[in-house]
């Protein structure tokens, strides 16, 4: 760099639950590392920043801007669209912004849907007037205004070019260190990775793995749910039939859950090389029930395939907004009639 000036960066926090910022706290020691050699010029969940401090600050003017959340709200998007234009390089940090995440599983729906659900039907809902959020609305004689909320969930990369991908639910400490120490490399050298970078390994997870594999010649008789079964903690979850989302899932997470007798549920999101991560993982499903020289009925298939309950949120549990069908429609026509 040209200056000696620290870097600057900001941090923002749209449609999350919280865990990616403390991901970031997560790293201990290495937190003085950002600190000397970065100003933090927001990061409203941890410090007394307000919206007008970051629209003050002029285009490009920003070193980093790390976005974690997904985009479901018109508030959310207008972060997105100042981050993009006072940043000279956007991060999405999480899955959430990377993917659209858990909450993008509200896809399957719309805001009706989704108000209908949170606002009328939960078990704790007492609201007799179904009375739900309005974008505008008055109150004590004033006009207030509330964001839009949206009917579809996307990942930051749908709504603002992004330079940088940091995956998982949350990230892992090990990835946040890689980004500090790229960080460190960019203010020394001025050298980045080249745009599009994802922080995290270029294998999918199974390639990673140390369990034994003998998928290619055994085919499962039941689906199990990780709590109906003691796993052998030596052997392919899938070869016990349990699902687990390794063969669609991009590695460099240390296999975390794997390494605590967890299936993989996908955080990480899919390689470059996976077109669609839900098919990718159907398809690795598929050769265990019914591959090599014995014909196995359809009925047995189906038999199997009940055990597997949720198939939706089992595939799609992270990636529902970037994946091919992306989102429920409504076939207006069949309305009509
Ligand atoms: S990626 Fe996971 S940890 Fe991060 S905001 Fe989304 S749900 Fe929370
Ligand atoms: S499916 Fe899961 S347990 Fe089996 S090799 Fe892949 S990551 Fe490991
Ligand atoms: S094993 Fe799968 S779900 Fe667990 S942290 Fe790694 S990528 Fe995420």
């Amino acid at each position: 760099m040209e200056d000696k000036r620290k870097i600057r960066i900001c941090i923002n926090w749209a449609g999350a639950c919280g865990g990616c910022d403390v991901a970031i706290l997560d790293i201990e020691e290495k937190i003085f590392d950002i600190v000397e050699m970065a100003d933090i010029v927001y990061w409203p969940v941890a410090m007394d920043f307000k919206r007008e401090d970051l629209k003050a600050w002029g285009k490009n003017s920003i070193d980093i801007g790390i976005f974690n959340g997904v985009v479901r709200t018109s508030e959310q998007e207008e972060d997105a669209e100042i981050l993009r234009e006072k940043c000279k390089l956007l991060v999405s940090l999480g899955s959430c912004a990377c993917f659209g995440g858990i909450p993008g599983l509200a896809n399957t729906s719309d805001r009706e849907g989704v108000f209908e659900v949170c606002y009328k039907e939960t078990p704790s809902t007492d609201n007799p007037q179904y009375v739900t959020p309005k974008t505008e609305f008055e109150m004590d004689g004033y006009k207030l205004e509330l964001p839009e909320f949206y009917d579809t969930v996307k990942a930051l990369h749908q709504v603002v070019d992004v330079d940088y991908y940091i995956p998982g639910c949350p990230p892992t400490r090990e990835q946040i260190i890689d980004v500090v120490n790229i960080i460190k490399t960019f203010v020394e050298t001025g050298e980045l990775p080249p745009k599009g970078t994802v922080i995290a390994s270029e294998k999918a997870l199974c390639d990673e793995c140390d369990r034994a594999k003998t998928r290619e010649n055994k085919r499962i008789e039941k689906v199990y749910r990780p709590h109906q079964i003691v796993a052998d903690s030596e052997k392919c979850f899938l070869d016990q039939g349990i699902i687990c989302m390794g063969p669609a899932t991009r590695g460099g997470c240390g296999q975390k859950c794997i390494k605590v007798n967890m299936p993989c549920r996908g955080c990480f999101g899919p390689t470059k090389a996976m077109l669609d991560p839900g098919a990718e993982a159907m398809s690795a499903i598929g050769s265990i029930l019914g591959t090599g020289e014995d014909y196995v009925s359809v009925e047995k298939i189906v038999e199997i395939l009940k055990g597997l309950k949720d198939p939706l949120g089992t595939f799609y549990r992270f990636t529902l907004p970037v994946a091919i069908i992306n989102r429920a429609v409504k076939d207006e026509k069949k309305e009509e009639k």
